[in-house]
Protein backbone atom coordinates (compact mmCIF):
# COMPACT_ATOMS: atom_id res chain seq x y z
CA UNK A 1 0.00 0.00 0.00
CA UNK A 2 0.95 3.44 -0.73
CA UNK A 3 1.77 5.97 2.64
CA UNK A 4 -0.80 8.64 2.32
CA UNK A 5 1.62 11.88 2.85
CA UNK A 6 -1.04 14.37 2.34
CA UNK A 7 -3.20 12.29 5.18
CA UNK A 8 -0.96 14.11 7.94
CA UNK A 9 0.75 17.09 6.20
CA UNK A 10 -1.93 18.37 3.63
CA UNK A 11 0.58 21.49 2.69
CA UNK A 12 3.24 19.11 1.38
CA UNK A 13 3.70 20.54 -2.37
CA UNK A 14 6.77 18.33 -3.30
CA UNK A 15 7.82 15.14 -2.24
CA UNK A 16 10.20 12.41 -3.28
CA UNK A 17 9.00 8.85 -3.79
CA UNK A 18 10.03 5.58 -4.74
CA UNK A 19 8.58 3.65 -8.18
CA UNK A 20 7.45 -0.15 -7.37
CA UNK A 21 4.66 -0.91 -10.33
CA UNK A 22 3.83 0.50 -13.81
CA UNK A 23 0.65 -0.63 -14.78
CA UNK A 24 1.11 -0.29 -18.73
CA UNK A 25 -2.32 -0.13 -19.97
CA UNK A 26 -3.28 2.30 -17.32
CA UNK A 27 0.14 4.44 -18.26
CA UNK A 28 -0.11 4.30 -14.91
CA UNK A 29 3.18 4.45 -11.75
CA UNK A 30 3.11 3.06 -8.20
CA UNK A 31 5.04 4.30 -5.38
CA UNK A 32 5.58 3.64 -2.13
CA UNK A 33 3.97 7.23 -1.01
CA UNK A 34 2.17 9.95 -2.26
CA UNK A 35 1.18 13.24 -1.96
CA UNK A 36 -1.17 13.09 -4.42
CA UNK A 37 -4.72 12.96 -3.40
CA UNK A 38 -6.50 10.07 -5.85
CA UNK A 39 -10.13 11.80 -5.11
CA UNK A 40 -13.39 10.45 -2.77
CA UNK A 41 -15.16 11.37 0.09
CA UNK A 42 -16.40 14.55 -2.46
CA UNK A 43 -13.04 15.37 -2.82
CA UNK A 44 -11.84 15.84 -6.88
CA UNK A 45 -8.44 14.39 -7.50
CA UNK A 46 -5.00 15.95 -7.52
CA UNK A 47 -3.12 16.75 -11.11
CA UNK A 48 0.66 18.02 -11.10
CA UNK A 49 4.02 16.75 -12.12
CA UNK A 50 6.28 13.90 -11.61
CA UNK A 51 10.63 14.27 -12.23
CA UNK A 52 12.73 11.99 -12.65
CA UNK A 53 16.04 11.67 -14.80
CA UNK A 54 15.56 15.09 -16.45
CA UNK A 55 12.56 14.34 -17.35
CA UNK A 56 9.17 16.17 -16.41
CA UNK A 57 5.80 14.19 -17.17
CA UNK A 58 2.65 15.39 -16.37
CA UNK A 59 0.30 13.74 -14.31
CA UNK A 60 -3.06 13.85 -15.43
CA UNK A 61 -4.46 12.78 -12.31
CA UNK A 62 -4.10 10.50 -9.08
CA UNK A 63 -6.36 7.60 -8.38
CA UNK A 64 -7.39 4.62 -5.62
CA UNK A 65 -6.64 1.50 -6.49
CA UNK A 66 -6.50 -1.79 -4.34
CA UNK A 67 -2.68 -2.07 -4.59
CA UNK A 68 -2.59 1.44 -3.73
CA UNK A 69 -2.80 4.95 -5.31
CA UNK A 70 -2.09 4.97 -9.41
CA UNK A 71 -0.36 8.22 -10.43
CA UNK A 72 -1.76 8.15 -14.34
CA UNK A 73 0.27 10.43 -16.96
CA UNK A 74 -1.09 11.58 -19.63
CA UNK A 75 -0.51 10.18 -22.92
CA UNK A 76 2.39 10.39 -24.45
CA UNK A 77 4.41 10.99 -21.25
CA UNK A 78 7.86 9.19 -20.26
CA UNK A 79 7.23 6.50 -17.65
CA UNK A 80 9.88 6.38 -14.99
CA UNK A 81 11.48 2.74 -14.27
CA UNK A 82 10.43 0.52 -11.41
CA UNK A 83 13.00 1.07 -8.52
CA UNK A 84 14.07 4.83 -9.96
CA UNK A 85 13.07 7.83 -7.16
CA UNK A 86 10.89 10.95 -8.06
CA UNK A 87 9.88 13.74 -7.42
CA UNK A 88 6.48 14.35 -7.32
CA UNK A 89 5.13 18.06 -7.59
CA UNK A 90 1.52 19.02 -6.87
CA UNK A 91 -0.22 21.72 -8.90
CA UNK A 92 -0.28 23.58 -5.96
CA UNK A 93 -2.93 26.61 -7.31
CA UNK A 94 -5.87 23.76 -7.67
CA UNK A 95 -5.14 21.74 -4.82
CA UNK A 96 -5.17 24.60 -2.28
CA UNK A 97 -8.33 26.06 -3.78
CA UNK A 98 -9.88 22.44 -3.24
CA UNK A 99 -8.52 22.61 0.58
CA UNK A 100 -10.10 25.76 1.55
CA UNK A 101 -13.47 24.18 -0.41
CA UNK A 102 -13.14 21.83 1.61
CA UNK A 103 -12.99 23.32 4.98
CA UNK A 104 -15.54 25.55 3.55
CA UNK A 105 -17.87 22.38 2.99
CA UNK A 106 -17.52 21.50 6.81
CA UNK A 107 -17.91 24.65 8.19
CA UNK A 108 -22.05 24.62 5.98
CA UNK A 109 -22.22 20.82 7.37
CA UNK A 110 -20.99 21.83 11.61
CA UNK A 111 -22.89 25.09 11.42
CA UNK A 112 -26.15 23.51 10.08
CA UNK A 113 -25.65 20.65 11.81
CA UNK A 114 -25.65 22.91 15.11
CA UNK A 115 -28.06 25.26 14.27
CA UNK A 116 -30.98 22.85 12.80
CA UNK A 117 -29.58 19.66 13.71
CA UNK A 118 -29.92 18.84 9.99
CA UNK A 119 -27.96 15.36 8.13
CA UNK A 120 -25.67 15.89 5.41
CA UNK A 121 -26.86 13.04 2.44
CA UNK A 122 -24.41 14.21 -0.14
CA UNK A 123 -21.85 16.49 -1.39
CA UNK A 124 -19.18 17.15 -4.32
CA UNK A 125 -16.43 19.28 -4.60
CA UNK A 126 -13.97 21.38 -6.96
CA UNK A 127 -11.65 23.96 -6.70
CA UNK A 128 -13.51 27.36 -5.51
CA UNK A 129 -16.70 25.28 -5.52
CA UNK A 130 -19.10 22.74 -4.08
CA UNK A 131 -22.75 21.89 -3.27
CA UNK A 132 -23.60 19.80 -0.46
CA UNK A 133 -26.88 17.58 0.19
CA UNK A 134 -29.30 17.64 3.25
CA UNK A 135 -32.16 16.72 4.94
CA UNK A 136 -34.22 19.97 5.27
CA UNK A 137 -37.84 20.27 4.73
CA UNK A 138 -37.97 23.87 4.31
CA UNK A 139 -35.55 26.23 2.78
CA UNK A 140 -36.41 29.35 1.60
CA UNK A 141 -34.12 32.36 0.42
CA UNK A 142 -34.45 34.50 3.70
CA UNK A 143 -33.35 31.02 5.82
CA UNK A 144 -30.27 30.53 3.09
CA UNK A 145 -29.43 33.93 4.06
CA UNK A 146 -29.30 33.63 7.85
CA UNK A 147 -27.15 30.38 7.17
CA UNK A 148 -24.83 32.14 4.30
CA UNK A 149 -24.08 34.81 7.09
CA UNK A 150 -23.61 32.46 10.02
CA UNK A 151 -20.70 30.61 8.04
CA UNK A 152 -19.05 33.54 7.61
CA UNK A 153 -19.26 34.08 10.89
CA UNK A 154 -17.20 30.89 11.31
CA UNK A 155 -14.59 31.99 8.59
CA UNK A 156 -13.69 34.88 10.77
CA UNK A 157 -13.60 33.84 14.19
CA UNK A 158 -10.67 32.08 12.89
CA UNK A 159 -11.16 28.30 14.19
CA UNK A 160 -8.15 26.07 13.74
CA UNK A 161 -8.62 22.78 12.03
CA UNK A 162 -7.27 19.86 13.16
CA UNK A 163 -6.42 16.10 12.14
CA UNK A 164 -6.06 13.07 14.18
CA UNK A 165 -5.84 9.47 13.28
CA UNK A 166 -7.05 7.20 16.11
CA UNK A 167 -8.59 3.58 16.14
CA UNK A 168 -11.65 3.06 14.79
CA UNK A 169 -13.65 1.22 17.92
CA UNK A 170 -11.88 4.69 20.16
CA UNK A 171 -13.39 7.60 17.16
CA UNK A 172 -16.63 6.00 16.72
CA UNK A 173 -17.50 6.45 20.47
CA UNK A 174 -17.11 10.19 19.42
CA UNK A 175 -21.10 11.07 19.23
CA UNK A 176 -21.79 12.72 15.91
CA UNK A 177 -18.96 11.48 14.66
CA UNK A 178 -20.19 9.90 11.41
CA UNK A 179 -23.24 12.25 10.45
CA UNK A 180 -23.57 11.70 6.86
CA UNK A 181 -26.09 9.05 5.72
CA UNK A 182 -23.33 7.53 3.14
CA UNK A 183 -20.83 5.45 4.57
CA UNK A 184 -17.72 6.38 3.85
CA UNK A 185 -15.99 4.56 6.16
CA UNK A 186 -15.91 1.02 4.40
CA UNK A 187 -15.15 -1.90 7.36
CA UNK A 188 -11.59 -2.99 6.39
CA UNK A 189 -10.75 0.50 7.45
CA UNK A 190 -8.68 -0.21 11.05
CA UNK A 191 -8.00 3.57 11.76
CA UNK A 192 -10.37 6.52 11.36
CA UNK A 193 -8.78 9.94 10.16
CA UNK A 194 -10.71 13.02 11.94
CA UNK A 195 -10.87 16.76 11.02
CA UNK A 196 -11.91 18.85 13.91
CA UNK A 197 -13.13 22.53 13.29
CA UNK A 198 -12.63 23.61 17.12
CA UNK A 199 -15.27 24.55 18.82
CA UNK A 200 -17.36 23.68 15.45
CA UNK A 201 -17.56 20.51 14.02
CA UNK A 202 -15.76 17.21 14.20
CA UNK A 203 -16.27 14.29 11.60
CA UNK A 204 -14.36 11.45 10.23
CA UNK A 205 -12.29 12.61 6.71
CA UNK A 206 -10.21 11.55 4.65
CA UNK A 207 -9.94 14.70 2.60
CA UNK A 208 -7.54 17.41 2.65
CA UNK A 209 -8.52 21.22 4.42
CA UNK A 210 -6.97 24.19 5.76
CA UNK A 211 -5.19 25.07 8.82
CA UNK A 212 -7.80 27.39 10.30
CA UNK A 213 -11.15 28.72 8.90
CA UNK A 214 -9.45 31.87 8.35
CA UNK A 215 -7.76 30.72 5.00
CA UNK A 216 -11.01 30.02 3.56
CA UNK A 217 -12.14 33.24 2.74
CA UNK A 218 -15.82 34.59 2.39
CA UNK A 219 -18.31 31.92 1.53
CA UNK A 220 -21.15 32.47 -0.96
CA UNK A 221 -24.03 30.49 -1.20
CA UNK A 222 -25.26 30.72 -5.16
CA UNK A 223 -27.55 28.74 -5.04
CA UNK A 224 -30.05 26.04 -3.51
CA UNK A 225 -32.54 23.75 -4.95
CA UNK A 226 -35.13 21.51 -3.61
CA UNK A 227 -34.56 17.86 -4.32
CA UNK A 228 -37.28 16.15 -3.12
CA UNK A 229 -39.37 16.62 -0.01
CA UNK A 230 -36.57 16.15 2.80
CA UNK A 231 -33.69 16.51 0.62
CA UNK A 232 -32.31 20.36 -0.80
CA UNK A 233 -29.58 21.44 -2.46
CA UNK A 234 -27.00 24.09 -1.18
CA UNK A 235 -24.50 25.00 -4.09
CA UNK A 236 -21.36 27.50 -2.83
CA UNK A 237 -18.59 29.50 -4.21
CA UNK A 238 -15.64 31.31 -2.80
CA UNK A 239 -13.53 33.93 -3.69
CA UNK A 240 -10.30 33.47 -5.55
ZN1 LIG B 1 -15.01 16.19 4.18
Amino acid sequence: MTTLLYQTDSYLKKFSAKVIKLTANAHAVLRDQTAFYPGGGGQVYDKGIIEFNGNKSILKRAKYSPDGILHILEEGETLPEVGSEITGILDWDRRYKVMRTHTAMHILCGTIFRDYGALVTGGDMEPLKGRMDFEFKNLTKDLVAVIESAINKEVTAARDVNVAIQPREKALKIPDLIRTKINLLPLHIKEIRTIEIVGLDLQADGGTHVNNTSEVGTIHITDYKSKGKINKRLYIELEP
